[in-house]
């Protein structure tokens, strides 16, 4: 056994909101029970209050709350007009409604291989990916850190594509100064409960810098009703509800100490890994990363995964199938090998618990055991 043995177990979770929810329950209780008691469960004010918060705290002219970051990404699309006839080009590495909204849109996706050190896709491969068909990009920022914004704004710019944000892991993250949100023609949001800014159930957000396109999502998501009753465009009911407005904006008030406590979490990861063979996750110096996720790297990750559960630690993968060899994109004829990069992250990578209510023990005691683990003496 070797030194970094140790040999108390202890019982860290992949996420804990319980200890989030105990940190601001009086609060929460509060804002729930005003919704109640108001009984404006659509729209009203406190949906219209996250909007302009979200926008102001995305560095954006418009927002606008819809049911989840699948909607807000299918919204943007549709917005766009992308349908049937066109391509999107994305990410080969993400959630899967990165691409699954361009297909429900109507349209094939095009994926790129990644940059294995940050794991968000790789702006060099991103013009060669463009043909006359591109409608749009859906720029993802994977865990919390945006993908390289300056080469793909120049390449959309260049070659006349929409750029869309997906932002849904990357709330108050920045490239170059700037918010998660606020470059692209579209930004989307997703407050599913594990994101940094979560609600209690599903919701979501666009942001915008132009008024027509921000009006037209606007539109889309009340089924395109304007007045009431009346009909110019076939939409959609995606809504965010009050109640998850009203939580939701309790929470933003919290949003920025908790990516602190994320990044400091991570820093003292960093510490504690250096010198071992385990991959820590790259940060891009132009970036402000919010670490939605703290994810590294492991030739063994499976073996690992398992020992960490024996131990106590909950982990995850973030995401065992590229997007390109995914069953349903089985027609785009895509085979292993294709994306080397994004097959070697499905196999290799692995979340590691990051909320910021770990302690600096539990923290110290998951590092210890991972390394433990991967460097068997
Ligand atoms: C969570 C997520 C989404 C979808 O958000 P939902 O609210 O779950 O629909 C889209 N893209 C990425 C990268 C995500 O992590």
């Amino acid at each position: 056994m070797g030194a970094m043995t140790v040999r108390m177990a202890m019982k860290v979770p992949l996420l804990d909101l319980k200890a989030q929810y105990a940190g601001i329950r009086a609060e929460l209780d509060a804002a729930v029970h005003r919704v109640l008691e108001s009984t404006r469960f659509i729209g009203g004010p406190e949906v219209s209050g996250l909007e302009e918060e979200i926008a102001r705290y995305s560095q954006c002219a418009l927002a606008i709350g819809c049911a989840s970051g699948t909607d807000a990404l299918l919204l943007a699309l549709k917005a766009l007009g992308v349908g049937p006839g066109d391509e999107v080009v994305t990410s080969a590495y993400s959630f899967f409604a990165s691409a699954g909204v361009i297909v429900n849109a109507g349209a094939t996706p095009v994926f790129i291989d990644i940059d294995p050190s940050t794991y968000n896709l790789d702006a060099h491969r991103l013009e060669a990916a463009i043909t006359p068909r591109t409608k749009a990009v859906i720029a993802v920022h994977l865990y919390g850190q945006c993908c390289d914004l300056t080469a793909v704004k120049a390449v959309c710019e260049k070659r006349q594509v929409w750029l869309i944000e997906d932002a849904a892991q990357a709330i108050g993250a920045e490239w170059e100064g700037r918010r998660a949100g606020s470059q692209g023609t579209f930004g989307c949001f997703s407050f599913f409960p594990s994101k940094n800014l979560g609600a209690a159930g599903d919701g979501g957000m666009v942001t915008a810098q132009d008024a027509k396109l921000a009006d037209r999502v606007r539109l889309l998501r009340e089924h395109g009703a304007r007045p009431k009753y009346h009909h110019a465009l076939v939409g959609t009911n995606s809504r965010l509800d009050a109640l998850q407005a009203a939580i939701l904006r309790v929470k933003l008030h919290h949003l920025d100490r908790w990516s602190e406590g994320r990044a400091r979490n991570a820093a003292l990861y960093d510490r504690l890994l250096e010198g071992s063979p385990i991959g820590r996750p790259y940060k891009d110096p132009r970036a402000r990363h919010i670490y939605n996720q703290y994810v590294v790297r492991l030739p063994d990750r499976d073996r690992v995964r398992e020992r960490m559960a024996e131990r106590g630690v909950g982990t995850e993968v973030y995401y065992p199938v590229p997007l390109h060899l995914q069953a349903c994109f089985a027609p785009l004829g895509h085979r292993e090998g294709d994306m080397p990069n994004a097959e070697a992250a499905a196999r290799e990578t692995l979340a590691l618990p990051i909320y910021p209510e770990l302690t600096e023990e539990q923290i110290r005691y998951i590092a210890a055991t991972l390394r433990d683990v991967a460097e068997p003496t």
